[in-house]
């Protein structure tokens, strides 16, 4: 049977290096690391995780600040505060939370956001630095896993990956990310012919859909690694992922529970990006 990920202890360890990170940043520069969240509406998921992402950043003694403002907010009203946090010297990590109300347009936002302080790593700059193998800012969700897989001490030097899912915030960034680490890498999506085969000859499977139970027990190699990325409710209203865990778990060596997996380490990599972003500034 499959050893459990324990993404909520994984993502404590992250959060106890960030908060020793951020204390030897205060002592040396006499201010705290800044996280500042731009909320624009009133999506009741989008207030929870901005709500949430504030209070983790407080825990660790990041400032984080919250910039909430009216659904029927401007494109250029929007750009306006995108530019004033670009400026903001305490400001090390801006954030515009997406989705944003139908009427904004996120990629005209997000290429105006300084890559400096892209800590969601979706700048057009953050991509080609992570493509190119160059350091920069990564997108939280994918480096998170990395941070799952790191943990497991499986070698990623020549091993299969299968990536299921090609989304500009996880599956794009994760491929990239495996083969930096010199995996194998098959990128899968929806119009990818037999999965099942894909996912029969991989050592690293990441599920990065939004569909239930997608990716069969069965389908999964002896001993392979499954990352489950996906977030769905069940009939009975239950959070499930991508994979059908039990039949899974008989086969995998290592596998993340959902929840309690991949959702824990996106805001712990939030945080140690936003430090990331600080002592780079810092040392301009
Ligand atoms: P998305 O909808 O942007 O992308 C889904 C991808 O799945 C697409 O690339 C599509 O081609 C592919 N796909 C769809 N149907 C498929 C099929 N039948 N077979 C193979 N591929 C198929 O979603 P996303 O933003 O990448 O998120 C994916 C999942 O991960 C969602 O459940 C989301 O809630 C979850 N998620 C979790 C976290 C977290 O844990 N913190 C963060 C981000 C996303």
């Amino acid at each position: 049977a499959a050893k459990i990920i324990d993404g909520k202890a994984i993502a404590a360890e992250v959060k106890a290096e960030v908060a020793q990170r951020v204390t030897a940043f205060v002592e040396k520069h006499g201010r705290a690391p800044g996280l500042d969240v731009v909320l624009v509406g009133d999506d009741p998921a989008s207030q929870v995780y901005v709500g949430s992402k504030e209070k983790q950043a407080g825990t660790v003694g990041i400032r984080g600040a919250v910039h909430r403002m009216p659904s029927d907010t401007t494109q250029d009203a929007l750009e306006a505060k995108v530019r004033e946090l670009n400026a903001a010297r305490d400001v090390d990590g801006i954030l515009v939370q997406l989705p944003l109300p139908k009427h904004l347009d996120s990629q005209r936002v997000i290429d105006v956001l300084e890559p400096g302080k892209d800590v969601d790593g979706l700048t057009p700059i953050s991509t080609g630095l992570l493509w190119s193998d160059r350091p920069g800012l990564r997108p939280c969700t994918p480096w998170g896993c990395m941070r799952l897989l790191q943990h497991t001490g499986v070698a990623l030097e020549g091993a299969r990956a299968v990536v299921i899912g090609r989304s500009a915030l996880v599956g794009k960034p994760i491929a990239a990310m495996l083969v930096a680490k010199n995996a194998t890498v098959t990128l899968a999506h929806s119009r990818t012919k037999d999965l099942a085969a894909r996912v029969r000859e991989a050592d690293i499977v990441i599920a990065a859909v939004g569909k239930a139970e997608l990716v069969r027990g069965d389908w999964i190699k002896d001993g392979a690694v499954v990352i489950d990325v996906g977030i769905n409710r069940s009939a009975s209203g239950k959070l499930i992922g991508d994979v059908e865990y039990a039949g899974a778990a008989e086969r995998a060596s290592w596998i993340t529970p959902v929840p309690g997996g991949v959702g824990p380490m996106t805001i712990a990599m939030l945080l140690s990006n936003t430090v990331d972003a600080a002592e780079r500034r810092a040392s301009w």
